[in-house]
């Protein structure tokens, strides 16, 4: 028998952190995980909590982070990352990337663990390329309002690289295109708990601009399993994950509408500032290398979704009532 596997999740309270402990215990490993609660969220990993095979350790990993017993595998996924969450707490944000990385690094190399990072396909920016591949370097504003998430991001890779290179850390980059699911933050001001919500509730549906830019939606079981093929595989390089099945934002706006039978009329509003016109993930290498594809069909992915959030209007209902 192999000895049990012990997994440090940061940002473990969040959307994709939760998803990926629970994906972690399934597979036997013991985690702990680490949040600072200031985008995740007890209530993501309250169904975990009892588990003997289950630590919460709330702490801020832009502060390094000291633990006693011996660790395989650090996850580095703590970082606000809705476009409002980033605009918000933009000092944060750059720091969760850098410090944090550094520390989470740190931790790994201490350990001799593996490290993984949850990187972005908004390291390619505004994209002149598409659809992306890894080897594409990106077209990134490092000084507009999306700067703080992209440039830290493209900054964590980096410090990753480092200490693959210069330290010899057994080390993997995940680039995670749009993921929509089940626990995504009610208000995190993206596009599918907002079309969503608003579709249930039959309140004007908000496009942005003309709703002709692009976005590609992976169901977060899928990308979950695509990042634990990443983690046990040897591929150091950065690795796409994300559903390649691309549409436009006002596409999106109506399946969601039609899905839930809404009243709901669609309404533009102001584009945010850079706000990247396509995006669509190239995954001809997570195919090759971790034999990785998307399952799930985007209208089976935003049922699962829709039904989350009709419980929480519902209990946020009952609340008030
Ligand atoms: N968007 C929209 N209405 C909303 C929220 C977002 O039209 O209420 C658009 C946004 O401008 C972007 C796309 O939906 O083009 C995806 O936005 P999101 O914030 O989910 O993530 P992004 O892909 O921009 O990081």
């Amino acid at each position: 028998m192999t000895a049990q596997r012990t997994s440090v999740v940061t940002g473990g309270a969040g959307f994709l952190g939760s998803h990926l402990c629970e994906r972690l215990l399934a597979e036997g490993h013991r985690v702990i995980c680490v949040d600072n609660l200031i985008t995740g969220s007890v209530r993501n990993v309250a169904h975990l909590r009892e588990r003997p095979e289950f630590a919460f350790i709330e702490h801020d990993i832009s502060k390094p982070l000291f633990l006693a017993e011996p660790v395989d595998n650090v996850l580095h996924f703590a970082s606000p990352a809705s476009p409002i969450d980033y605009l918000e707490l933009p000092i944060q944000t750059l720091k969760v990337g850098s410090l944090g990385t550094h520390n989470s690094l740190g931790l790994a190399r201490a350990k001799k663990a593996t490290f993984l990072i949850a990187s972005t396909s908004e390291v390619y920016g505004d994209p002149l390329v598409h659809p992306q591949p890894e080897t594409y370097w990106g077209n990134v504003n490092p000084v507009g309002p999306r700067g703080v998430y992209d440039e830290a991001k493209r900054f964590a890779e980096a410090m990753t690289m480092a200490y693959h290179r210069a330290h010899g850390v057994d080390t993997r980059i995940v680039r995670i295109f749009n993921t929509y699911g089940p626990r995504m933050r009610p208000r995190d001001g993206r596009v599918v708990p907002a079309f969503i919500q608003q579709a249930l509730l039959d309140e004007p549906m908000t496009v942005f601009g003309d709703g002709s830019q692009t976005r590609s939606f992976c169901f977060v079981d899928d990308l979950i399993d695509g990042i634990y093929r990443l983690l046990v595989s040897g591929v150091h390089e950065p690795t796409n994950i994300g559903n390649p099945h691309e549409m436009t934002i006002r596409q999106f706006a109506e399946r969601i509408k039609a899905l839930i039978g809404s009243r709901s009329e669609i309404v533009s509003r102001p584009l945010p500032e850079d706000d990247p016109k396509t995006r669509q993930p190239d995954i001809t290498q997570a195919r090759a290398r971790l034999g990785w594809e998307p399952k799930v069909a985007l209208d089976v992915g935003l049922q699962r979704t829709i039904d989350y959030f009709k419980k929480l209007l519902a209990e946020r209902e009952a609340q008030r009532g």
